[in-house]
């Protein structure tokens, strides 16, 4: 009987280590994927403009970051272009001209 109850606290504690093992598994595969999605964004142009994240975009004109839902976006030789106002996004249409 004793026997079994150590069989059953061994077989816990496992099941807790490889739980543990594969949660940090999980969460390198995340990162790992998430620094690939970056590498191929600066990589050149893609025909589709990158998914908007919370992530930071500086205005090419002004030079502010600003996160990239809130940027205004511009499509501009097959490249994405963001700017913190409507105001730059002209300037920036103007000097392109
Ligand atoms: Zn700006």
């Amino acid at each position: 009987m004793l026997r079994f109850i150590l069989f059953f606290v061994l077989s816990l504690a496992l099941y807790y280590v490889i739980k543990g093992f594969f949660k940090g598994l999980k969460l390198r595969k995340a990162l790992k994927t998430g620094s690939e999605q970056a590498g191929e964004r600066t990589r050149g142009p893609s025909q589709q403009p990158p998914p908007i994240t919370d992530e930071l975009v500086q205005d090419p004109v002004c030079g502010v970051y600003c996160p990239k839902r809130d940027a205004l976006s511009l499509n501009w030789q097959g490249k994405t272009y963001y700017f913190c106002s409507d105001k730059c996004r002209q300037k920036f249409q103007e000097q392109k001209k």
